[in-house]
């Protein structure tokens, strides 16, 4: 037999419509929170005995409640916020359901003490299951009210005992108070526990949102925010957005889920929490969680807040389209401060005790970034290493080198390798062999360069005939710039230091021609490429002869041009050192050898009539105050008649410490310096001469050396083998540590680097095996 249908006991539908808007202690504060600002409070306090449980009491210096309607404060659907059923859609106060004071005395005891401004006094009354239990009683008060809830859950104990412990019902009350705290302004909030004297949280009416953040959290959030707005979007009914992000310094491995307000209500938004967390990941540091805080107002019409009787969850028309909106636009305040970063490091425990890192400093400069990033690594890795010894003396032998991109130990063997042209290298490369010819086309924007042909020309062209007399083709012909060093001569040496840097005041450049094509640079770069040269690390030369080295980066291998990537390189160091450059002295080590321009000139076919080389000689030298200024390539001409055939070559820009270009490439540089530079326009001259430069700075292609020929002498090979390792150690410990540090990569870029392991394919493979 079915049981018949009857209606529920009052008390009981009471008590269930209650539990659903009150489930713990928080949902009673929020409620009562949300009265108080609707009551225009500017001041909030709330006071918490066991986690909510025993006392929850919140009192505001809003507009009070008149005696009059004290009797029915706590009946269900009585609210002095909607009138009817149209209102709803244009609510703008928090509550409007008249419910959540029933709830609460449903559930709890409540007592009220409440004063409006016109009253003489105030009035308390309590209440139980929405009645009124006496007439109210007249005691002294302030303007505003007080409702103290006590037992909570008393004739619930299922709900009772589902409730988590009093510090974590304490925790969460006291984030709802902070969310409120940092979005409503203008309004003070306290937050204690019952006996403690002092405040969990103490926020005045005066705080900025700034201040309001750096109270709830803490000072690394608030001094980490950038400001979120957008304007009024007609087409989505979006009024306004307004809120404090994170910016690109922030850290926090801790999730604070983001505070999101919509139509001044705390909500939950799932398809733009995960949207802009989505955004975050692009810019923040894996496993780092960002601090997101926006109050997005939209035209009530559009919002459905009745969806929950905790009005948590809110439907809105056009979310897609809201969403996509701050996505975007979050995305365009990140990408404008991803240029700046702070860091912070503390001492460095190295040798050096004087390279401290002032803390919170922002860096501007990309080259400085990353080298203090490094310097952060090496601190970190120190601090580990002398934890984990206890704090006993540092066994520096005992060191190991932990992370990758740290220096290795062979990067603190003689720097003379260093250097193309010192000491014994230099001898050695006298009888190198005869260079193969190699074709390789370098691209240069614009025209296409083959820069073979003309190495080839270097390469073939003997001593003998840069002094004018025939060609010996029978003999061997060796490798051009070495063997003329060695002679001591003619070709280029560098003098003694190596290298010198004038020391001059750095002078600023105002030519628009190079902001120009420093604006030029920046369009071009290649966000995604740039970051794996930064991060990358260096893994070894593939070919000297292509002139291709590997780099790994995350989990990926890949092959890359380093012909194109240090020719890129040399011209953006060009740009940003331009007019600043230090001096490489041409000088003989006697003084006696001079490299004349007419010499390196000789050895170009084109250009064995007088007149054509003095023409371009002519041109070169028409500029040698404007190339000694700018590019410190000194020209000097001291013959007594200022005969151009003695023009003399003496310096050559500084780009790189440690890093002087092979000269074998110098008659080509000048033939091109004369030749192709368009002298005429100024950005068309200052560009083009920075480009040969950088062409002049590639390293050297070494061709192959078949090591089984039988034909080959020892001395060949071991030369071959130490030409080979003088470029690999340049690569890696002059080079590369640069490209690493400064580089910019162009997205022209793309086609030098590719892509050739990862290690989950690796992965797949071997499981295969
Ligand atoms: P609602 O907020 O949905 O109207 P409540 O049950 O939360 O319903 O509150 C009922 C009514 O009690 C409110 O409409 C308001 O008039 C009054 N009230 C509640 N709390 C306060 C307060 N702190 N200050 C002034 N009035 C209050
Ligand atoms: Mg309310």
């Amino acid at each position: 037999m079915s049981l018949r249908i009857k209606a529920l006991d009052e008390s009981v539908v009471n008590k269930i419509a209650a539990g659903e808007i009150i489930i713990s202690p928080v949902n009673a504060l929020k409620e009562m929170m949300e009265n108080s600002i609707d009551a225009n409070a500017t001041m909030i306090d709330i006071l918490v005995k066991e986690g909510g449980i025993k006392v929850l009491q919140i009192t505001d210096n809003g507009s009070g409640i008149n005696k009059t309607d004290l009797p029915i404060l706590c009946e269900r659907f009585t609210t002095s916020k909607l009138q009817k059923f149209e209102d709803l859609s244009q609510i703008q106060t928090y509550g409007f359901r008249g419910e959540a004071l029933a709830s609460i005395s449903h559930v709890a005891r409540v007592t009220v003490t409440t004063k409006v401004k016109e009253d003489r006094c105030a009035w308390r009354v309590s209440y139980a299951e929405g009645k009124m239990l006496e007439s109210p009683k007249p005691v002294a008060g302030k303007d505003g009210t007080t409702i103290l809830v006590e037992d909570l859950f008393f004739n619930i104990p299922s709900r009772l005992r589902a409730l988590r412990s009093q510090n974590d019902e304490y925790a969460k009350i006291l984030d709802v108070v902070g969310r409120y705290a940092i979005h409503s302004k203008g309004i003070g909030f306290s937050c204690k526990k019952f006996g403690d004297s002092n405040y969990s949280l103490a926020v005045k009416p005066s705080y900025s949102v700034h201040d309001r953040v750096r109270t709830v959290f803490s000072n690394s959030v608030a001094s980490n925010l950038i400001s979120l707005h957008i304007d009024k979007v007609e087409d989505f009914n979006l009024e306004s957005v307004d809120g404090e992000v994170c910016n690109l310094n922030f850290t926090s491995k801790k999730s604070i889920s983001p505070i999101l307000f919509i139509n001044n209500r705390l909500v939950t938004c799932d398809p733009l929490r995960r949207a802009l967390n989505s955004v975050y990941s692009n810019y923040l540091p894996k496993g780092n969680r960002p601090f997101i805080y926006l109050g997005i107002i939209i035209d009530p019409a559009s919002v459905d807040v009745n969806v929950h009787p905790t009005k948590r969850e809110v439907r809105f028309l056009n979310q897609d389209e809201i969403v996509e909106k701050i996505s975007t636009q979050l995305h365009a305040e990140l990408s404008a401060v991803d240029t700046s970063r702070t860091f912070k490091a503390s001492s460095i425990t190295t040798s050096q005790p004087g390279s401290l890192i002032s803390s919170n400093n922002t860096i501007e400069n990309e080259e400085e970034r990353r080298t203090l990033r490094q310097a952060q690594v090496v601190d970190n890795t120190y601090t580990i290493t002398s934890n984990r010894l206890g704090g006993a003396k540092r066994q520096e032998n005992k060191l190991v080198r932990t992370d990758s991109s740290q220096a290795k130990i062979t990067s603190f063997l003689s720097s003379s390798q260093q250097f193309n042209f010192n000491g014994s290298s230099t001898k050695q490369r006298l009888n190198q062999p005869k260079v193969k010819a190699v074709t390789q086309t370098l691209e240069t924007e614009g025209s296409t360069l083959n820069e073979s042909e003309q190495l080839q020309d270097d390469n073939t062209s003997s001593d003998d005939e840069i002094k004018g007399q025939p060609r010996k083709k029978q003999k061997p012909e060796i490798h051009g710039t070495a063997r003329v060093i060695d002679s001591g001569k003619r070709m280029p040496a560098i003098s003694k230091d190596g290298y010198i840097r004038v020391a001059k005041e750095r002078v600023n450049v105002n030519l628009t021609s190079i902001k120009k094509m420093r604006e030029k640079v920046d369009d071009s770069i290649h966000r995604e490429l740039t970051e794996i040269f930064a991060n990358m690390t260096y893994v070894g030369v593939v070919d000297e002869e292509r002139r291709l080295a590997a780099i790994q980066h995350d989990l990926k291998l890949f092959l890359i041009d380093y012909g194109s990537v240090c020719y890129e390189l040399f011209y953006q160091i060009g740009l940003t050192d331009f007019a600043n450059f230090g001096k490489i002295n041409l000088l003989s080590t006697d003084g006696s050898d001079d490299i004349i321009l007419y010499n390196l000139l000789s050895e170009f076919d084109g250009l064995k009539d007088e007149l054509s080389k003095e023409k371009l000689i002519s041109k070169i030298w028409d500029m040698s105050s404007m190339l000694n200024e700018y590019y410190s390539i000194e020209l000097v001409n001291d013959s007594t008649d200022n005969d151009l055939k003695f023009v003399k070559l003496k310096t050559l820009p500084l780009l790189l410490r440690g890093y002087i270009p092979s000269l074998t490439k110098l008659p080509f540089f000048i033939y091109r310096l004369g030749n192709e530079v368009n002298w005429e326009d100024e950005r068309d001259c200052l560009d083009s001469i920075l480009r040969e430069i950088a062409l002049l700075y590639i390293p050297d292609m070494i061709p192959k050396l078949d090591m089984s020929d039988i034909s080959l002498s020892e001395n060949e090979k071991t030369q071959f083998i130490d030409r080979r390792e003088e470029v690999s150690s340049l690569l890696e410990h002059v080079l590369f540590p640069c490209i690493k540090r400064r580089f910019l990569a162009p997205r022209h870029l793309l086609k030098d680097v590719v892509e050739i392991a990862n290690l989950p394919g690796l992965y797949k493979v071997f499981e295969r095996c």
